[in-house]
């Protein structure tokens, strides 16, 4: 059974996510004595293609185009799907990121297959494929089980490693251009100035322990010397000390660094929500019984007063010596 694994590009460029994702699919396509087929939409290099390939795509299709310049769900959704049949693949993996959510469920209705959303884990059986993924905001684990001889697997940032499986290279240009869309992208915005969110592998968030909106000189030192992006709790945003596109968590954005520092903030179920994913969790709070530190992995019970200056100072250290 072949896989198809759609591996989102960032202007032209690959994130450790998509090789994550070729990973999960790879093995998946091993345990069923199949190919592992990437496919990406727009203009990526043969040496970024190759990578791909390093990690286990045994052929990577590429779909270039005006009408795929811009991200739109519909006709993304439609050229995939186009590709999933055309190389008879009855798998398909992407990422439960954004992109991944306006795509996946669109292309499970076009393909007649199941979906299984924010997977965690390798399918634990494959017939009836059944599948771990967190369920009700990761406060619990659940199994789903697919009676569909199909399936769109999106597999959550961060549970799966990455591993080398180096396979021949292979590219194939695949014609989408009859594919319809209705929608028209006007015009693009892109923050230039700042590190987005939700592609940082770094994050320092502040909670209502910070106090006031006019302490975080040194939150945002911290950030600049680790090259992070800054986030914040919900009341943070509320209070207005921070805009509401920094506010993660249930009502916000949901992100999953490779490092989250949750400075002053208590840990609230609607918060973790959004942070769960994160690979190591570090957290500063006074209070010893602090939620927080149910899911940090390393916590500091201290005053951010006395804490966040001697962090910055050990950042700067350390980014100095390495
Ligand atoms: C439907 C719903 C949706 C929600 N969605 C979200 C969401 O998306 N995101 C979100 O964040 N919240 C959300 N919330 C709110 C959530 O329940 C919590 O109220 C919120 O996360 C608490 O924010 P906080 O940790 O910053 O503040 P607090 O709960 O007030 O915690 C502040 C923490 O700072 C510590 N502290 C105080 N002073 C210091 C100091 N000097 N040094 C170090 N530590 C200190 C305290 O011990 C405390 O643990 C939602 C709530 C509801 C009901």
């Amino acid at each position: 059974m072949s896989v198809l694994v759609y591996t989102e590009n960032w202007d032209g460029k690959f994130k450790k996510s998509s090789f994550e994702l070729v990973s999960y699919a790879h093995s998946i396509a091993e345990q069923n004595g199949g190919d592992t087929i990437a496919v990406t939409i727009g203009n990526v290099a043969q040496d970024e293609l190759e990578k791909l390939a390093f990690y286990g795509a045994s052929k990577t299709v590429t779909i270039g185009g005006d009408t795929y310049k811009n991200l739109d769900s519909a006709a993304y959704a439609n050229a995939i799907t186009m590709v999933a049949e055309a190389q008879a693949c009855k798998i398909v993996v992407m990422g439960n990121n954004n992109t991944g959510k306006g795509i996946a469920p669109r292309i499970a209705v076009k393909l007649q297959a199941a979906l299984v959303s924010g997977a965690t884990a390798l399918p634990q059986s494959y017939d009836p494929l059944t599948i771990r993924k967190n369920v009700f905001n990761g406060k619990a684990i659940g199994y789903q089980q697919v009676k569909s001889d199909k399936a769109v697997i999106t597999l959550a940032q961060n549970s799966y490693k990455i591993i080398d499986a180096a396979q021949a290279f292979q590219t194939e240009a695949f014609d989408a251009a009859g594919v319809e869309t209705n929608t028209q992208v006007q015009s693009v915005d892109k923050v230039s100035d700042k590190l987005l969110l939700t592609d940082a592998e770094v994050v320092v968030s502040g909670g209502r322990g910070m106090k006031s909106g006019d302490n975080w000189a040194p939150l945002e030192e911290l950030a600049n010397v680790l090259g992070a992006a800054t986030a914040c709790s919900r009341p943070v945003s509320d209070e207005g000390w921070r805009g509401h596109e920094e506010h993660v968590g249930q009502t916000g954005k949901i992100i999953a660094p490779d490092l989250y520092f949750a400075l002053g903030i208590s840990g609230a179920i609607q918060h973790i929500a959004g942070v769960s994913s994160s690979k190591v969790i570090v957290a500063v709070n006074t209070d010893v019984e602090a939620p927080v530190f149910e899911t940090a992995d390393y916590g500091i019970v201290g005053d951010l007063k006395v804490v966040l200056p001697k962090m910055v100072e050990e950042a700067k250290k350390f980014k100095a010596n390495n």
